[in-house]
């Protein structure tokens, strides 16, 4: 019998309180949130954030001539300088703001590769990415004649590191590699990753997508060239995320939208650039967006990171133990909760998983089914999809034992 962690790390019952979305109900039941992989609840200091910039100081950034342009600038750039903080930037100007890491990555691969990638160049992947760290690459490899190599995982759902080691040759010009899988969970060793791929010559970007919303992220600890974090999963708004480069790399590479805001001069013969990170954030910016996600950095900085992951690593561990309970399921990824983040993905014999989905909707349980854009991952797993349930710094163990629950009775209702 498993015995129930009384969470210590966090007092979760009153951070539910700062999420206005538990106070409904749905489908007559208590939701519980279990697919903040997917995206994360707004506490509502990001609610409030976004509400206060339209109703206070809405105006467009760096251009007004009044004060709230001049406010509206202010927090903008405040916003900025707290993710440079957040992940330790050195400095404000590393940090780009973007979408999300989708387009951060394209970020990278259109500007930094389209500069650097030649025929007989290498671009260096792991089995693990998501879409959104592989398709850009490919299209990029169309274009410059670099190939794509791919590291494989261990059967125990970890990074093969001596492949790793043997496919890292001074071909490689760039690793792009996820800190934390969102089918998996593992945490990857981007330290190592990092510091061998610069034994080569090999510049290494940092999908954060998975990592920066639940772990302490130091981007000159780990010695990244580019970390890439959406700003969604991690409390804040939809369309905020950020790009960080290092500052001479970032200066070095051409811009990547073209627009207003990027420029210095501009005649029909030639363009000058604005100095970075400008350069990087052609056209309007989502400037609410950006604000809301200097509150979720606030808001997550106050109640701190290491207690999050503690928090999770609680969670996950009881859930992992719990899951083990329910006949015939098969969890994927590593066995140690310290190996890994706040997702967990699994089958249960042959039900399929958006059935499983679907029946714990009924019961008010959000959980993911599919691929979670990780098609060759899922290839590699020799499954079509999973299903998948994801912890943040709300979830709690009434709600792990909430799923479990659901998931017996799915075993009975789909007669297994
Ligand atoms: N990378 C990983 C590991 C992810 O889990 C996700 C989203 O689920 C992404 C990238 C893409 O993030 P976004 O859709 O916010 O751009």
């Amino acid at each position: 019998m498993v015995t129930k962690p009384k969470v210590q790390a966090l007092d979760v019952e009153k951070i539910r309180q700062d999420f206005p979305i538990f106070q409904r109900t749905v489908r007559g039941k208590r939701l519980v949130y279990l697919d903040s992989a997917a995206t994360s609840h707004k506490p509502k200091s990001v609610i409030d954030a976004e509400r206060e910039f339209y109703e206070r100081f809405n105006a467009n950034v760096h251009r007004g001539a009044y004060l709230i342009a001049e406010e509206a600038t202010a927090a903008y750039e405040a916003a900025r300088e707290k993710v440079a903080k957040f992940v330790n930037a050195p400095c404000k100007e590393c940090i780009v703001f973007t979408r999300g890491t989708t387009e951060a990555i394209n970020l990278v691969a259109y500007s930094w590769g389209w500069a650097n990638l030649k025929e007989g160049d290498e671009i260096l992947l792991t089995e693990m990415e998501h879409h959104s760290n592989i398709v850009p690459w490919q299209l990029i490899a169309e274009r410059t004649g670099a190939k794509i190599k791919v590291v494989p995982i261990t059967d125990d759902g970890l990074l093969d590191i001596d492949a790793f080691d043997r496919l890292l040759t001074e071909r490689v010009k760039i690793v792009a590699v996820t800190h934390v899988s969102n089918v998996l969970g593992t945490i990857n060793p981007v330290q190592e990753i990092c510091c061998k791929a610069h034994e080569v010559g090999a510049v290494v970007l940092v999908d954060g997508a998975q990592a920066a919303p639940h772990l302490p992220v130091d981007v000159q600890a780990i010695g990244c060239d580019f970390y890439a974090l959406s700003g969604h999963k991690m409390c804040g708004p939809t369309g905020s995320g950020a790009l960080y480069g290092r500052k001479e790399l970032l200066e070095a590479m051409p811009p990547f939208l073209g627009g207003g805001e990027m420029i210095r001069t501009v005649t029909f013969e030639r363009t000058t650039f604005n100095d970075v990170p400008y350069k990087f954030e052609a056209g309007t910016p989502a400037i609410a967006q950006a604000i809301g996600l200097g509150a979720a950095v606030d808001y997550l900085t106050k109640i701190g990171m290491e207690r999050i992951r503690a928090h999770e690593i609680e969670l996950v561990a009881y859930a992992l133990e719990r899951l083990q309970e329910v006949d015939d399921i098969t969890i994927y990824g590593a066995a140690l909760p310290e190996q890994r983040g706040g997702v967990i993905a699994f089958n249960i014999g042959d039900i399929h998983p958006h059935d499983l989905a679907t029946f714990l909707d009924a019961h008010g349980i959000c959980i993911r089914a599919g691929h979670h854009c990780a098609q060759p991952l899922m290839r590699r797993l020799n499954v079509a999809a999973t299903a998948r349930a994801s912890f943040y710094l709300y979830n709690t163990p009434d709600e792990v034992d909430a799923l479990v629950e659901a998931l017996h009775q799915a075993v009975k209702f789909f007669g297994r």
